[in-house]
């Protein structure tokens, strides 16, 4: 059967890599998640006290990502050979990956690891320009959608379940609402829907709903290519 590169595009908490990890558990495909990818160089960024746009992008060939796959399925970030899984995921590192990935540089220097991680297709991505930049030509082109305090409730649900000790609902919903505007308002690669993606609004629906939804999508695909 033919291998496809299936995009995964869309708002920041919609739960793109939940059904990204669980189409690619069902087709047996390589997931990518670009976002981690994003928060390794913020996460260098705020260790290293990178303030300028100009000390990060000198840093960056001293910058290795990589994923370590895990016994249960999942996959670990690499930053360096260090497992920065659990130290990616904090509010912190989730701004300053969305101030990093404004810098074009830094866009380029992840964007052609992307690009050649998809050489062999077999492959789901998920982020923000996957659709409009990494694979313009991708068989598949998911945009998912929820609105901002359905997204908000999922974040701060996972925050208190991670820290025990999570911000407050309303400092969730206004971090949501300020990662929307400059996730679509920056001049590089603005988070947009590719006109030929397909839009899933999950605001109302269950996990099983959409995989089932997208399941179907993505073997439709497989059959016309
Ligand atoms: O998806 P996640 O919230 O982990 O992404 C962290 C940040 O990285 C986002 O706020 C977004 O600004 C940026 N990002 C991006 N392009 C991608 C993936 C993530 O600009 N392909």
């Amino acid at each position: 059967m033919k291998r496809i590169i299936v995009a995964v595009d869309g708002y920041s908490s919609c739960g793109k890599s939940t059904i990204a990890k669980q189409l690619a558990a069902y087709a047996s495909y390589r997931y990518i998640d670009t976002g981690a990818m994003y928060r390794a160089v913020g996460l260098y960024a705020l260790r290293h006290n990178l303030s300028t746009d100009d000390s990060i992008i000198a840093a960056l060939p001293d910058i290795h990502i990589d994923f370590a796959p895990q016994s249960n399925g999942t996959q670990h970030t690499l930053l360096n050979s260090e497992d920065v899984e659990t130290q990616i995921r904090t509010l912190d590192a989730g701004n300053r990956a969305s101030q990093v990935s404004q810098i074009r540089e830094v866009r380029q220097f992840l964007v052609e690891q992307q690009q050649a991680m998809g050489k062999e297709k077999g492959i789901v991505m998920d982020g923000r320009d996957i659709g409009t930049v990494v694979f313009p030509d991708a068989e598949l082109k998911l945009f998912l959608t929820a609105s901002p305090e359905v997204r908000a409730q999922r974040r701060y649900k996972e925050l208190l379940e991670k820290d025990g000790a999570a911000p407050s609902f309303e400092e969730v919903l206004r971090d949501v609402n300020e990662r929307d505007y400059r996730d679509t308002h920056r001049a590089e690669s603005p988070l947009r829907q590719a006109e030929d993606a397909v839009v899933v609004d999950n605001s109302d629906m269950s996990r099983e709903e959409q995989f089932e939804h997208i399941c179907r999508l993505f073997n439709e695909r497989v059959s016309q290519s």
